[in-house]
């Protein structure tokens, strides 16, 4: 049977859309049963100089985020530099994606689907409910709320058996592939 990845990534992501606002909250309340929610709101100097900085601060992070994306492709997927690359949808909603245009195993893109949302989500929300730090725990509720459709798309393709390998938005199956959309994007 033929699975079209670009699909179920689709599908997640509307998912996610969905349920983002309200997970933004449950991220949240760990951080807030243990620190209080009235710790997240202190200004780090003048309202409006902590304003910028956690704008510029998440700006860096959704770059990043995509980056990660790109970096899970070679490390896991071991994909070539020249197939992976990040760019922006403009049409409708300004989207960035990251994109990958050589074969994986569903195993590699899941972990690469995976990993923006542990680097900068979980490892400083983690930080954050430890150190008391009130805008990273922010910070990283925002990241983790942008990781919701990689988490989706993980869970959609988790039983997938992990050596089957992906090429081109399709699975063909083993070690047989066919050109379909533009890529592997997330
Ligand atoms: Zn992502």
């Amino acid at each position: 049977m033929r699975t079209n990845i670009t699909a179920i990534t689709s599908y997640a992501n509307a998912l996610a859309a969905a349920i983002s606002p309200t997970a933004f909250i449950i991220l949240l309340i760990p951080y807030g049963l243990r620190w209080g929610l009235t710790s997240l709101l202190v200004p780090l100097h003048t309202p409006i100089l902590s304003a910028l900085i956690f704008s510029a601060a998440t700006i860096l992070g959704i770059a990043a985020h995509e980056a990660l994306h790109v970096v899970g492709f070679v490390m896991f997927g071991h994909a070539p530099w020249r197939e992976v690359r990040v760019g922006i949808k403009r049409s409708g909603i300004v989207t960035p994606f990251a994109r990958c245009h050589a074969t994986l195993t569903i195993s590699a893109y899941r972990h690469a689907a995976l990993l923006p949302g542990v680097t900068l989500g979980l490892i400083p929300g983690s930080t954050a409910l430890v150190s008391g730090n009130g805008w990273l725990a922010l910070w990283s509720a925002l990241m983790g709320m942008g990781a919701l459709g990689d988490v989706a798309t993980f869970w959609l393709l988790r039983n997938i058996p992990s050596s089957t390998r992906i090429c081109n938005g399709a699975i063909v199956g083993e070690g047989k592939f066919e050109s379909e959309g533009a890529g592997e994007k997330i």
